[in-house]
């Protein structure tokens, strides 16, 4: 076999099988297998022909499994606890992760949860974390498999050791435009989570116009893509399909989404910020055995927060991380903004329609909260709060949101932005409806 083999292979539209799959991506010349048959150009033209002609469901589980074969797979077995994990696909004020770890731990789960930094638009947990003072996700694999031993849930980054194939392969996506191929996307997130060691996942799959699919059809394709790969290896997977037309939440960027998540924690919190969670972690609780159907586990979360008992679990992720767990008392120790600045509403009153998640999350981009490539840094305090939801009620003169800064010289541009993604119209607005589905 020759990498032009399999190549001219997809190429011509044919399905590959498991062998070939699997020979060609463990021949991929990476920093570990520097004498590997397989150059980085004849990846690309492999990507371009999968973009161009696509996978059936066996072809992106061989691929999945070749590719969490390229490095280590965890080892939980000594954990007896079910081990269940949620991955997004990502969106804008998207902070469930924070609420849901430690929510599902104190609902009898374990939850090994490796996530990603924030790329464009999108946040991303581990740049959340790293607002809390101290706090490090950049665990080494002994110390995470201790930490989810003793308190049953770890937050860390991903390691090296873990797919990376998927580094090279995604990096060459990015630079050669086929990152937008669902069986490509739906392999890269499957192969990372699966080789975390859980036992089942629940994945958010978001669409809108803040998410990576723009529509529900495309979220739909994604979904069942990803649950039929946990299927094929034998780790039963779900997937809500939930929208991403206006952010979750009233706050975008870091520390404050840390202090919104903990206000979530108390049981306070966005409505919709709860509802997405909390039917996440009934998934969740639903494959890992604690409860025979999602709804009942409504009152297990619930009793899990009123009792204080998820916020403990946070404060103790927290020390054990090396981060200061006096900031879910006093959420003033997160990072703070020079200036906090009004955009105020001076139309007609009415009704809010839109909130273009997309735009919002641009806005914070601008203010330093995101970044536009792999190397930029980031400002922990800056963001945006007490944004307003669609259907709420507004005069003129009254808040659509507070933009904290640390410079002032994207401020206006900011402000533009936010004020261009509020659509107000005289007429009554209807909430968004959250959770479109569910494919399992
Ligand atoms: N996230 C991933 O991890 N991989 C993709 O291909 C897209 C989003």
């Amino acid at each position: 076999m020759t990498p032009a083999d399999v190549i001219r292979k997809k190429r011509d539209g044919e399905t590959l099988s498991r062998e070939e799959i699997a020979w060609f991506i463990g021949e991929l010349q990476t920093e570990a297998k520097p004498a590997g048959k397989v150059t980085a150009y004849q990846a690309t033209a492999f990507l371009m022909a999968v973009y161009l002609k696509g996978m059936s469901a066996r072809e992106t589980a061989d691929l999945t499994q070749a590719m969490m074969d390229s490095g280590t797979i965890v080892d939980l077995d000594t954990i007896e606890t079910p081990k269940v994990d949620k991955h997004s696909t990502g969106g804008v004020g998207d902070k469930v992760s924070l609420i849901l770890a430690p929510l599902a731990t104190a609902c009898g789960l374990c939850v090994p949860m490796m996530s990603g930094r924030g790329l464009g638009h999108t946040g991303g947990t581990l740049d959340k974390l790293a607002s809390i003072p101290g706090f490090s996700s950049d665990l080494s694999l002994d110390a995470y498999v201790a930490q989810l031993e003793s308190i049953g849930v770890a937050l860390i980054g991903q390691t090296r050791d873990i797919v990376p194939a998927d580094k090279l392969l995604y990096s060459l996506r990015d630079v050669t435009a086929t990152v937008e191929s669902i069986p490509l996307i739906a392999a890269s997130i499957m192969s990372k989570k699966l080789a975390e060691g859980i036992d089942s996942l629940v994945l958010d799959v978001k669409y809108g116009s803040g998410a990576f699919m723009k529509t529900l059809a495309d979220a739909r394709d994604l979904a069942e893509r990803m649950v039929a790969i946990g299927r094929e290896v034998g780790k039963p997977t779900t997937a809500l399909l939930t929208a991403m037309e206006q952010p979750l939440g009233h706050a975008v960027g870091n520390a404050l989404e840390v202090e919104e998540a903990i206000h979530c924690l108390r049981g306070e919190g966005p409505a919709d910020l709860r509802e997405v969670t909390y039917a996440l972690v009934a998934e969740m609780l639903r494959l890992g055995g604690r409860v025979a159907r999602a709804e009942d586990a409504i009152p297990l979360i619930s009793e899990a927060v009123t009792s204080g008992r998820a916020l403990k679990i946070f404060r103790e992720i927290i020390r054990a991380q090396g981060g200061d767990p006096g900031v879910v008392d006093d959420p003033r120790l997160l990072p703070r903004a020079r200036s906090v600045e009004e955009a105020t509403f001076d139309g007609k009153p009415g009704y809010v329609h839109a909130v273009d998640a997309l735009k919002i999350g641009r806005a914070a981009m601008l203010l330093g909260a995101g970044r536009a490539s792999v190397d930029d840094s980031i400002d922990p305090a800056v963001g945006i709060d007490r944004l307003v939801k669609v259907g709420d009620p507004i005069r003129a003169g009254e808040v659509l949101c507070r933009l904290h800064a640390s410079a002032t010289d994207r401020l206006e541009e900011a402000e533009a932005l936010v004020q261009s993604a509020i659509i107000i119209n005289p007429d009554p607005a209807k909430a968004i409806t959250l959770i479109h589905g569910k494919v399992e």
